[in-house]
């Protein structure tokens, strides 16, 4: 197996981390945690975070990734052997060959998520 390059692999780590702050954001806004005695962090706090994060990932592709999001709550999904996560459809096999050369995630032809692979 190619080596997958440095560059995606940062990119994904902070899109996940992103992308787990999102959430948390819609958590809290959606089921009080506070009235439920879930202790959580300063809202301001993990906005300032979600911006830092934000500028750390190249702009092209966190502009792709605020446009997957207006379809879907999780724009980035896994890959595993040869599926998607997102929409659990197989993927044709050079099509993963050629992820792994890349310094841009790929997106799933079917739903349009972005993708990671994982073993
Ligand atoms: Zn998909």
């Amino acid at each position: 197996m190619p080596e997958r390059s440095e560059k995606l692999d940062t990119t994904i780590d902070l899109l996940i981390a992103l992308q787990d702050l999102l959430q948390l954001k819609r958590d809290l806004t959606d089921n009080n945690y506070g009235e439920l005695g879930f202790q959580t962090g300063d809202p301001i706090a993990i906005d300032k975070e979600i911006e830092s994060l934000k500028s750390e990932i190249d702009p092209a592709i966190m502009r792709r990734y605020e446009t997957i999001r207006r379809k879907y709550d999780r724009p980035l999904v896994p890959v595993r052997r040869g599926v998607c996560y997102g929409c659990f459809v197989k993927f044709p096999t050079a099509r993963l060959a050629e992820m792994d050369d890349r310094d841009v995630p790929i997106l799933c032809e079917s739903c349009g998520r972005m993708l990671y692979q994982i073993p």
